[in-house]
């Protein structure tokens, strides 16, 4: 976001707020800078926390009636750039890798554990380790189907003396690998600080271009015979259910100048295969952490082995 277009955008907050609101464009402006820029709120949600302010401020209602945070638990979480508030407990505490970075780590509940981030400009109360919380004004973000919930300069901590039993959102299903999708195989992530982003012709979104690390993944869709899930396979699992390592994978794109005989290897090996997974479900992706093979789509007595699996 430019400098002219948070300008735009505070005009047109400005425009839009009722004259007993009696604020400046100027003053938006600053307050947008400091949420988009210091905060790295989504410019939506900046505009909408502004408004509310305002709003608020003057007694006036919001014509949007669903204006105020619901508390969620965290596997309801699947949109991004949500303002939530959650109660969970800190189930653990990471070393940040960045200095913009106050806290990292993980919360949860009953439904499952979602990341959180913490800025360090925020200056927030620390959070403790095992402690239970109830948090207000959260903002949701998503990374290759990963949600995490960001804490920010607006978000209020309370504590909570109670004691959440955290739950496991891993979940389990058989069927058969019906597609695999494009960004399957032979990737490349940026290798930035705390990004791991995948490279799209040598280039990260964020970092420009990048030399990259090499990883493999399959993006699959498994199919139960009555519903499809998207499914993620991450480096380890990739390997065990190809036969393929990344080593391997790396001399047979550099032999054929061509990373995409890599997907035809791991196509040829997977594609029609049954097989159980499981794992956490995170957005539309289930992230497969075990999984087991079933058989194959064409073999009679699989098919009996999947009907029983059912
Ligand atoms: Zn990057």
């Amino acid at each position: 976001m430019t400098e002219t277009d948070l300008s735009h955008e505070a005009t047109d907050i400005c425009d839009q707020l009722p004259d007993s609101a009696d604020v400046e464009p100027a003053e938006i402006h600053d307050k947008l800078t400091t949420l988009v820029e210091d905060y790295q709120v989504p410019t939506d949600e900046a505009r909408r926390s502004i408004m509310n302010n305002y709003l608020d401020d003057t007694n006036i209602d919001p014509d949007d009636g669903d204006m105020e945070n619901q508390t969620v638990s965290i596997s309801e979480i699947d949109k991004p750039e949500e303002w939530v508030d959650l109660t969970a407990k800190v189930v653990e505490l990471w070393e940040p890798r960045s200095d913009a970075i106050g806290q990292v780590g993980l919360l949860g509940d009953e439904t499952g554990t979602i990341k959180f981030t913490a800025w360090a400009k925020s200056d927030l109360p620390a959070l403790s380790e095992g402690h239970a919380y109830h948090l207000q004004n959260l903002v949701t973000d998503e990374y290759q189907g990963q949600y995490s919930v960001k804490l920010n300069s607006t978000t209020t901590i309370e504590d909570r003396d109670q004691e959440i039993e955290v739950g496991d959102n891993s979940t389990e299903l058989a069927g058969a690998l019906v597609d695999i999708q494009q960004g399957s195989g032979l990737i490349k992530r940026c290798p930035a600080d705390d990004c791991t982003r995948v490279l799209q012709n040598g280039r990260c979104s964020e970092h420009g271009e990048q030399e990259g690390d090499f990883d493999l993944r399959i993006k699959g869709v498994l199919d139960d015979g009555d519903t499809v899930q998207d499914v993620i396979f991450g480096k380890e699992e990739t390997e065990a259910v190809s036969g393929i390592s990344l080593a391997e994978a790396q001399e047979r794109a550099m032999d054929a100048l061509d990373t995409s005989v890599v997907t035809d290897d791991i196509q040829d090996a997977t594609l029609g295969q049954y097989y159980r997974v499981s794992g956490p479900i995170m957005g539309r992706y289930l992230l497969v952490d075990e999984f087991e093979r079933l058989g194959q789509m064409d073999d009679p007595d699989q098919i009996l082995i999947r009907a029983r699996s059912m």
